[in-house]
């Protein structure tokens, strides 16, 4: 059960993803959240950084969808002067939003990468999902209200998993 919290890879940041190696992957298309993944949480708008990131994948044929949690307003402002498709109220971990997303983008499941900063919403809904999940370190380590109870439920899971993997190589 704990193997749907755990991601396949783990990156420092966003622009650890870079064309070359997603069409190493065979991966087409990104679905990655807003809130401290993309910028910090309370960052209104995309960084010159972001911004040319979405362009990379755009000149490089990778579909970059946005889904978020967070509500219209905070997900609109953000997306829509990038011109990428997004979802806001997506309430991951369900697949719904997932699946959608991956109808639009026309692609396969196994093309299709899902990156967020949390185990709970992102890393388990995209595998549940079943495309292939990345874990992005926060861009900051404060959180909204609703992050904070998450946060103290992923670390409990941490360390769990953690006890798990040291208890198996005890046997
Ligand atoms: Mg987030």
């Amino acid at each position: 059960m704990f193997s749907k919290f755990l991601p396949d890879e783990q990156i420092d940041q966003i622009f650890d993803l870079q064309p070359e190696t997603l069409k190493k992957k065979g991966i087409k298309g990104i679905i990655t959240d807003l809130d401290n993944t993309l910028v910090a949480w309370d960052v209104k708008d995309a960084t010159p950084d972001v911004i040319s990131w979405f362009k990379t994948m755009e000149e490089n044929d990778i579909k970059v969808t946005i889904i978020s949690n967070n509500n219209q307003e905070r997900v609109t402002v953000f997306s829509e002067p990038l011109g990428t498709p997004f979802v806001f109220s997506a309430r991951k971990p369900l697949s719904r939003a997932f699946k959608t997303v991956a109808r639009q983008m026309g692609l396969k499941k196994e093309e299709i990468l899902v990156v967020g900063d949390q185990l709970l919403t992102d890393v388990l809904g995209g595998n549940i999902a079943g495309f292939y999940t990345v874990l992005v370190v926060p861009v900051v380590h404060t959180d909204g209200r609703i992050t904070k109870i998450n946060r103290m439920i992923e670390r409990k899971i941490l360390k769990r998993m953690q006890t798990k993997s040291n208890s198996n190589k005890e046997e």
